[in-house]
């Protein structure tokens, strides 16, 4: 019997998630010997004994525990040493360093049976987690990810947590957060003056408050929630009013599969994106008669759902509670809270109660948001569940900070071949977010080890981001917004061109001081050449025509018509046409007026055009609202033109204004003309391609921007382009609107 030994070098998310101890089973089950350990690039393991033993062992690699992720696996043989036993062997002081941090993952199902097994000693104990499941982001402070460096230091594990910490065969082997309810975290309910509610039972309380129409705020795993029972309209509703929350839609959290299928329509793909141990929010479409409080989600026909992913949601769904509201714990535009102190100042006008437990949250990180599309999905935040694991580059490079975008911002730091992508930031408008996107730079460069040897911005001077930046000793470039944009779905294919990028977005600053926002660009890893975009049409009042959409309602039908007084259209009949003229004079001045060829501004314009809405209490509301009013089936499609200036194709928008203005005239039904316009943009990206492919001969289409967050146009485009013959590549990994822009700006530092 031939006996060899096997070296065995493992990369990817495979420390503090069960790794070593299913090694040691495996090689156990084998029977063989040797060693394993963690090392500086993941896991090491020398496995010896008969041939086919050890090729059994091999191939048993391939099913790890479930939140390990192996990205790479090199093996070279060598003769037997004679080891005597198996062991696991202290890691190599010192060199876990750029090794892995896994996400926060939810309860698995072996602890969900724990938790609800009268006979176990952690019978409805909050916090229990083993390797498989628990927190991980939110709770390092430092690596190696020992519980020393977790906020889990402050609890000392009793003998019981301690023996099974301790045996490689248990599932809590190496478990960090391990605890029980002899040794753990424990829950305390509050009132929102601070006052301690007395209780042995602070969920059963709460599950009661919950029932009698309280707003509760609990306190999770990234932070914060507000919670409230999401089928009362008046608790809902009030949640809103106290929230400074208008109608931007409230996720829910259901306590399982079937009451989620009461609600939305759900198949397959999305019932995997609802159970996976991610557990992020995911937008279904709403089913009609869907028991839920009208103030959950006005004017959608979609709803964000979520299963409980945390042993404490569990519970608090164990007792009758079918669907609670749960919401980020801020005030609107402010970041999620997560420090108990912030949470009560914070959050005591909005909550009646407090429900929160004394395991310190060391990094503040929401629920990421996903949107299934054809059995792929869309994200619209990465945040808890993803970050921070990384996304592996096209290359080795310059280790780089990407400081983003200023709105939905994340960072992005790089080392070697990878990209470790920030959780969701947030709005870059207030000192909470911005203190929030510093510590968090320091966090990853402490945790991933990285000290970064240049750094990448937007291009707007305004951008606090770009402040950052200019304000750091390194070496520093401006990426273009919505190339970074195109770069950051390249960077997810790990491609670097020559390709095709059609970029629809929201505003992102240009050249010349233009804002861009609807091109068509060939791009290769180092630059762009600008094919074509959106004609040119002023912003008036600049940022102010964001959350006003009827400016640039009333800028296109001017251009188009001159004079708005004679056009009998209810959104003119609506108008404050002084007001317009005021504005119009500063338009015609050039006054605070950018020229922009945005696409996002062009569904604003259709949107309060057709009356649905002129101004908008969140981003990209108006845009939102026009894609549910799509009448599926509808096939028509205006007229478009496409000019050639200088040798750049420009897509003019006006012949499409104007038939819009004639399908109102006619009393045509606006769900049609919604319909009509989003077949018009399709049609207007395919022809484009074309007109690029002819130009250039390439036929890889790279789809970004803001706008690729509409799936009706996402979905169709798609097809289209692809019956067309071009390979078109969408957003898997990161968002397609600015959460994205950091990779993007990273793939180009490294890259350069
Ligand atoms: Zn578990
Ligand atoms: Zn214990
Ligand atoms: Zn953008």
């Amino acid at each position: 019997m031939e006996e060899i030994r096997a070296c065995v070098q493992i990369e990817g998310v495979v420390q503090g998630v069960g790794f070593r101890p299913f090694v040691y089973g495996l090689a156990l089950e084998h029977d063989l010997k040797g060693w394993v350990l963690n090392d500086e690039k993941g896991v090491m393991i020398e496995i010896e004994g008969e041939k086919k033993r050890v090729d059994g062992f091999l191939s048993g690699l391939s099913f790890p525990p479930p939140i390990a992720t192996i990205e790479k696996t090199s093996i070279l043989y060598l003769p037997p040493l004679g080891y005597n036993d198996f062991e696991i062997r202290g890691s190599i002081e010192g060199e876990e360093r750029v090794a892995r941090i896994s996400p926060d993952i939810a309860t698995c199902k072996d602890c969900l049976n724990e938790l609800f097994d009268p006979h176990d000693r952690r019978f409805h104990y909050p916090f229990i987690n083993c390797t498989n499941c628990g927190p991980r982001f939110t709770i390092i402070n430092d690596i190696p990810y020992d519980r020393a460096n977790t906020t889990m230091a402050p609890f000392r594990m009793c003998p019981l947590c301690s023996s099974e910490y301790h045996d490689p065969s248990n599932r809590r082997f190496h478990a960090q957060p391990n605890a029980c309810p002899e040794c753990g975290p424990t829950l305390k309910l509050f009132t929102n003056l601070g006052k301690e509610i007395t209780t042995h039972n602070p969920i059963g309380e709460t599950i009661a408050l919950l029932k009698m129409g309280k707003i509760v705020a609990i306190k999770g795993l990234g932070g914060f929630h507000l919670a409230c029972d999401a089928t009362r309209e008046e608790v809902v509703s009030r949640l809103r009013a106290r929230k400074y929350r208008e109608d931007k839609p409230f996720a829910l959290m259901c306590r399982d599969l079937e009451v989620i299928k009461r609600l939305c329509l759900v198949y397959d793909s999305s019932r995997e994106l609802l159970t996976s141990k991610e557990r992020p929010i995911v937008i279904l479409l709403r089913k009609k008669g869907a028991k839920i409080a009208p103030s959950v989600v006005p004017f959608q026909k979609t709803l964000g759902v979520m299963l409980p992913y945390t042993p404490l949601h569990h519970l608090l769904f164990a007792e009758g509670v079918d669907t609670l509201v749960m919401t980020s714990g801020n005030v609107s535009d402010e970041p999620i809270a997560f420090e108990d102190r912030e949470a009560f100042d914070r959050l005591k006008q909005i909550a009646d109660f407090f429900l929160v437990h004394n395991r310190e949250i060391r990094t503040r990180c929401d629920d990421s948001v996903l949107k299934p599309l054809k059995g792929t999905v869309t994200f619209l935040r990465r945040a808890r569940g993803f970050a921070p694991f990384p996304i592996k580059l096209n290359r080795d490079g310059k280790s780089t900070l990407a400081c983003g975008a200023d709105l939905k911002n994340t960072f992005c730091l790089t080392k070697g071949n990878v990209a470790f992508l920030s959780q969701h930031i947030g709005d870059m408008e207030n000192f909470e977010t911005m203190s929030s996107f510093e510590e968090g730079v320091e966090l990853f460069k402490q945790l991933f080890q990285i000290e970064p040897e240049c750094v990448v911005h937007d291009l707007h001077p305004d951008y606090l981001s770009t402040r950052y930046a200019m304000d750091l000793d390194l070496p520093r470039t401006g990426v273009q917004h919505h190339f970074a944009h195109a770069l950051s779905l390249m960077a997810e294919h790990e491609s670097v061109g020559p390709a095709l990028a059609v970029v629809m977005d929201g505003t992102g600053y240009g050249e010349h001081g233009t804002i861009w926002g609807g091109e068509f660009l060939e791009v290769t890893v180092r630059g762009y050449k600008r094919l074509g975009h959106l004609r040119y049409i002023p912003m008036p009042g600049s940022n102010m025509a964001v959350k006003e959409p009827w400016r640039m309602a009333a800028a296109y039908l001017e251009r188009i018509y001159g004079d708005l007084e004679g056009l009998k259209i209810p959104f003119i009949e609506g108008l404050n046409l002084e007001r317009w003229s005021q504005i119009g004079k500063a338009v015609s001045a050039k006054i605070n007026s950018p020229l922009c060829s945005s696409m996002g501004r062009l569904f604003d314009a259709v949107s309060a055009i057709l009356g649905v809405r002129n101004t908008v209490n969140y981003e990209g509301q108006a845009a939102m609202e026009l894609e549910q009013m799509v009448e599926e089936g509808e096939m028509g499609e205006y007229p478009l033109e496409i000019l050639e200036e200088k040798a750049t194709l420009i897509v003019n928008p006006d012949p499409i204004i104007e038939n819009i203005v004639e399908d109102i005239r006619k009393a045509e039904s606006p769900f049609i003309i919604s319909a009509r316009f989003h077949n018009s943009i399709i049609r207007v990206i395919s022809r484009m391609a074309q007109r690029m492919r002819e130009e250039t001969g390439i036929s890889d289409i790279f789809l970004s921007g803001g706008v690729f967050q509409n799936h009706f146009l996402l979905g169709k485009v798609w097809d289209i382009l692809k019956e067309d013959g071009f390979k078109v590549y969408t957003h898997q990994k990161v968002p397609p609107n600015d959460g994205g822009i950091s990779l993007g700006q990273a793939y180009y530092g490294v890259n350069r």
